[in-house]
């Protein structure tokens, strides 16, 4: 698609491929400003499914389904990496489309994205990729303690393995299925962070402060927006790298970069999500201009207006353990409790069988200082019996 930025009006349709809750404030965002919405997901209960005016129930890589969506929408856009790269191409040629194939393949393979932060000179963890064809050749003892991950499909830290020593490697990669994966030195972090941003057709680009990220198993737990830790420093050297990953892929779309912050000072880039994350879901409730908005100016080419934050926030994930007593019984947690609480905003995915790990919603907690924000959400985790931070 040519870089024409005409700014597509409200009343039009835009796409989006993946139903899952991205997806979902996605819609929600896009619709409020009077814009349809076209999902495409194969799930007929999805999270997007449940707003959009348009579902098509498919495959992503089903051609009815994505010629119907370029047919029927003025630009596409996506919530999750993993779509097929022939589906974006075909997509590519018929509509205009972002985040590009290209930039969402690099995303979608950790390889690719470590030799992206190489040539780009953004610091990332010491790491060794491990090709599937290729055989386990020598692996540098500085590596270990590692975390095996796979190159492809990881999330929520699936997909990943702590290998001791090299010793380990070998069983480690098989429970693996011995796909291509990245060995990274296990780091000592001091805490985590990630930078949200957004960047036109144009080549304009505007970033939210960076947020700190506290996970639990893998999974993000809460984000604190401001971050304690975060120094100035940190968070100009975290913005400017993201802004660079983000012009290194000429980018167009809302990016999130995933950085580390090491105990010895230094920050180094974790990986990339190609579209809006859960560590900016704060942004609906504490900023002028959320991310999933963001999301949608870029595809209709409007401005891409600098957000200003106007509430400190703690925005904590509400995972499916919260649905179940300590004796595995199934329960609704209390949200009459929780929504009496002054600056709670509860945001609910639709999701009807609650799993453990399984992402079913988040709690934004803003206030007018961090400390407040923190009371609240420390309040909050009372009430739904999560374990305090
Ligand atoms: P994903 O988010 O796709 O599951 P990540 O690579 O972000 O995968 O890993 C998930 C979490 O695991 C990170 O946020 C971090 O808490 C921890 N982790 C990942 N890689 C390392 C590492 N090299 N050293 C220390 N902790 C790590
Ligand atoms: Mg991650």
């Amino acid at each position: 698609m040519s870089k024409s930025a005409a700014f597509i009006p409200p009343g039009a349709t835009l796409g989006v491929l993946g139903g899952g809750q991205l997806g979902r404030m996605f819609a929600q965002a896009a619709q409020s400003a009077g814009y349809g919405v076209a999902v495409l997901e194969a799930d007929e209960a999805a999270p997007a499914a449940q707003v959009t005016g348009i579902h098509l129930a498919a495959r992503y890589d089903d051609p009815l389904a994505l010629d119907q969506l370029a047919h029927d929408c003025a630009a596409v856009t996506v919530e999750f990496e993993n779509i097929p790269a022939h589906s974006m191409q075909w997509l590519e040629s018929r509509v205009p489309l972002a985040p590009a194939p290209q930039a969402l393949a690099v995303c979608q393979d950790r390889a690719q994205e470590k030799a992206l932060f190489a040539r780009l000179g953004v610091p990332c963890a010491p790491h060794a990729v491990l090709a599937a064809s290729g055989g386990l050749g020598a692996v540098s003892t500085e590596l270990f303690p590692g975390i095996l991950k796979t190159a492809r499909l990881g999330y929520d830290g699936k997909g990943q393995i702590t290998v001791q020593t090299a010793a380990d490697l070998p069983a480690a990669w098989a429970a693996l299925g011995g796909v291509d994966c990245v060995l990274e030195k296990k780091l000592d972090l001091a805490y985590e962070l990630s930078v949200v941003m957004a960047r036109g057709r144009d080549g304009c680009s505007v970033l939210y402060e960076p947020q700190q990220n506290l996970h639990r198993d893998g999974i993000l737990f809460a984000s604190f927006s401001p971050g304690a830790p975060i120094t100035p420093d940190i968070a100009e050297a975290a913005q400017n790298a993201a802004a660079t990953v983000a012009e290194g892929l000429d980018y167009v779309g809302v990016l999130c970069v995933e950085f580390f912050a090491l105990r010895d000072g230094r920050l180094l880039a974790n990986e990339i999500a190609p579209r809006p994350h859960n560590s900016g879901h704060h942004t609906i409730d504490s900023c002028t201009v959320s991310q999933f908005e963001l999301q949608w100016r870029t595809l209709v080419n409007a401005p891409l207006l600098a957000p200003r934050q106007h509430s400190a926030t703690v925005m904590l994930n509400l995972l499916g353990d919260l649905w179940f007593d300590a004796t595995g019984q199934q329960r609704e947690p209390d949200w009459a409790t929780v929504l009496a609480q002054p600056g709670a905003h509860l945001h609910l995915y639709g999701k009807h069988a609650p799993r453990k790990g399984r992402k079913m919603g988040h709690l934004t907690c803003t206030a007018a200082t961090p400390a407040e924000a923190r009371q609240t959400a420390l309040h909050a985790c009372t009430i739904l019996g999560l374990e305090p931070f």
